[in-house]
């Protein structure tokens, strides 16, 4: 910088229009700035390291993490969820999450409990292994269970009665959140808050949309969907991601897991003591 200054003193002396005493300040000024900018950014870097030592001990400049992972030092949590069960799938799916030691919820029907051979083991290894177990309703059946006058009513005695179900098969298990069949955006009206209320049921929808349930869904496809849905959303602090138990959620779920832990997240199932709002009707009863 002083150099260039200095060529560019020179030719304006040969030229005659600078006098050499401004050109002599200006070298200055630029000589200070250099020897400023050195020691400032000497300093900081310095000052910098030692907030750095105070708690991590011996660090070198290579040392210092880049800022923008310095984001992930904040706890941010996913939840998996499986709806439709239990079916075949199930001990499958718990299998994999066995594996990594991550904890899930299943929103169960009551007819898939009725109907599967093998419900009352799995639900039982659910619940004895620290998965939650929520309420899907006992018939999935959209006109029922939200028309226009009872379905409020018709929605909650479902659960109700699914509550009790899952209880007795469990031997105890006491669910205290749904999620409703088709979501609850367009479909949820002052009705079902009010009967959720008074029955002190939650209701969780999601904020990622697998679309493992469509057919052709393929590994690569859900891993994008999913990618897509935790960009559009930032990255958000709690996040609740939806599957199915379909074959292709068993092949993708490792994918799935690791995704999550290379972001930082920590896996949690539901957890009625602190019960955070996500349901897409809007509402923060629920
Ligand atoms: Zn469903």
């Amino acid at each position: 910088m002083a150099r260039q200054t200095y060529e560019l003193g020179k030719n304006r002396l040969k030229r005659g229009r600078t006098n050499p005493r401004g050109y002599i300040t200006i070298i200055l000024i630029g000589f200070i700035m250099l020897v400023g900018g050195l020691f400032f950014n000497l300093f900081y870097q310095v000052h910098h390291l030692s907030i750095l030592t105070q708690n991590k001990g011996e660090l070198t400049f290579e040392d210092i993490p880049p800022i923008e992972s310095w984001h992930n030092k904040e706890a941010k949590f996913v939840y998996l969820t499986f709806d439709d069960g239990p079916s075949k799938n199930a001990d499958k799916i718990l299998d994999v999450l066995d594996q990594y030691d991550v904890k899930g919820t299943f929103f169960v029907l009551g007819s898939a409990i009725e109907g599967y051979s093998k419900s009352n083991e799995v639900l039982k290894r659910m619940a004895d292994t620290g998965h939650y177990i929520g309420m899907h309703s006992m018939s999935h059946n959209y006109s029922y269970l939200y028309d226009k006058e009872k379905g409020g009513e018709n929605f909650v005695g479902e659960l109700l009665e699914e509550q009790q179900l899952i209880k007795e098969v469990t031997g105890g298990f006491m669910s205290q959140l749904c999620r409703a069949p088709y979501g609850s955006g367009g479909t949820f009206n002052a009705g079902h808050i009010e009967a959720l209320k008074e029955a002190k049921i939650k209701c969780w929808d999601w904020d990622v949309d697998s679309l493992d349930w469509e057919s052709g869904a393929t590994v690569t496809g859900i891993m994008k969907n999913i990618e897509y849905c935790m960009n559009l959303w930032n990255y958000p602090k709690n996040t609740i991601v939806l599957f199915h138990e379909k074959d292709i959620t068993v092949e993708v779920l490792p994918k799935v897991i690791e995704y999550y832990m290379e972001l930082g997240y920590e896996f949690l199932p539901y957890n009625p003591d602190y019960h955070i709002v996500k349901n897409l009707v809007g509402s923060d009863e629920i």
